[in-house]
């Protein structure tokens, strides 16, 4: 399997190449080159597993056993899961009326992060000690990124990692769970200022090539291709258990309702579509509603500022994984892509052209999002409707 940038200007990677770059080298976000396809049989085969054993198979699809023989890769994502506190690792409650929760909150930090980053810590472990390398993890965060990323390295011998977190904008117990580690490969700073200032210098150190290169320095947010592969499991997962039957023709469709920030977990949901889910995803955002705004008037352009709300995790202004819902939109046009991202860097804001909306896309397009906004903060709460929806930690939802 390989990955290409959205932005068509960089050298494809395999998947190991992803792992370790973040960003491609143009600017863009890595994605498979080619997307398989899932046909019934396969689904079929694979509704009846666990959720771990859909992450094996998801992750055995798109990394290539060239790069992880498959056994090794069980293995890790065993490991990856050893410390969650349910046994099913993700849980599936039902509601009334058909609304289901999906529960992807038992991981060591109750952040949904938990899943992807275990998982990709040990990819990252198992790459590094094979070549006998080292790397160090930069993150500035405003809470859940930071503790599920110290979670997942911490004692790593081939791995240190130094959070920037911002003094007083972080819950209490996430300030805690940072900086209570006393793991010596575990390096966290409070810095004045919010994540929005802080995200200055950590973008200044990267964009230095030379010192970047000289420390083995990267990052492990959600513009990470090997997270959006993990959460992809999510979807399946709540497929299978929302499904009434798969005997039928076509398949039933499920409608998943994904909270949103970034788009992380937007854009692992519309893969898992591409690729043959028959899901509907509906987004949820808060305030912060530049993706409900892209959904209803193609204006893809920053608000001024971030508005605070009790779900500081999807308080975001660039929601940075759209350019892979874009792209993907594009029919993996990178031109069209480059041009789109480069004018939204230039100006901080787009009008999606109309070839995003052109007839079949545009139902796409209203098929994955559904217009359907739901604000997650005081006095408003939950979303309208849906059948699995991937929430994420209670206690950040909740304040
Ligand atoms: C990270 C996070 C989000 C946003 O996730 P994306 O996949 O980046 O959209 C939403 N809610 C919580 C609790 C999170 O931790």
């Amino acid at each position: 399997m390989w990955y290409v940038s959205t932005r068509g200007m960089a050298p494809r990677v395999d998947f190991e190449g992803a792992l370790f770059s973040g960003y491609a080298s143009d600017g863009g976000l890595f994605m498979p080159e080619e997307l398989p396809q899932l046909n019934r049989e396969t689904l079929c085969q694979w509704s009846t597993l666990s959720y771990p054993g859909l992450v094996k198979e998801l992750c055995a699809l798109f990394i290539g056993s060239e790069l992880i023989p498959k056994d090794d890769l069980n293995d890790l994502i065993d490991r990856a899961f050893s410390r969650f506190r349910h046994r099913d690792v993700v849980h599936l409650s039902r509601l009334r009326n058909g609304l289901n929760v999906l529960e992807l909150w038992h991981g060591v930090t109750y952040a949904f992060k938990d899943l992807s980053l275990s998982c990709t810590a040990q990819f990252l472990q198992y790459f590094l000690e094979k070549k006998e390398k080292h790397v160090t993890v930069v993150i500035g965060t405003s809470g859940d990124t930071g503790s599920a990323a110290i979670e997942s390295v911490q004692g790593a011998k081939n791995v240190d990692i130094i959070v920037l977190l911002p003094k007083g904008h972080c819950t209490k117990i996430q300030e805690l769970q940072m900086t209570t580690v006393l793991k010596e490969n575990v390096h966290v700073f409070g810095v004045e200022g919010n994540s929005d200032e802080l995200d200055e210098p950590i973008k200044a150190v990267f964009a230095d090539t030379v010192f970047v290169k000289k420390h083995n320095l990267m990052s492990l947010n959600s513009i990470n291709w090997s997270r959006i592969l993990v959460q992809m499991a999510h979807h399946f997962f709540a497929y299978f258990q929302c499904a009434p039957s798969l005997d039928t023709h076509p398949l039933p469709l499920v409608e998943v309702v994904v909270p949103t920030g970034a788009a992380g977990n937007l854009a692992a949901g519309y893969i898992a579509q591409k690729i043959g889910l028959p899901i509907r995803l509906v987004v949820a955002v808060n305030r912060n509603d530049i993706i409900h705004r892209t959904v209803q008037q193609g204006d893809f352009s920053l608000s001024e500022v971030v508005k605070s709300t009790l779900a500081s995790a999807m308080d975001i202004q660039v929601p940075y994984n759209m350019e892979r819902v874009f792209w993907l939109l594009s029919g993996s046009d990178s031109q069209v892509t480059r041009a789109l991202m480069e004018q939204f860097e230039r100006t901080q804001s787009l009008n999606l052209p109309k070839e995003l909306h052109s007839k079949q896309e545009r139902q796409e397009y209203e098929q994955m999002c559904d217009g359907c906004c739901v604000e997650l903060g005081p006095g408003n709460c939950g979303p309208r409707r849906g059948s699995g929806i991937p929430r994420t930690a209670r206690g950040r939802v909740g304040g």
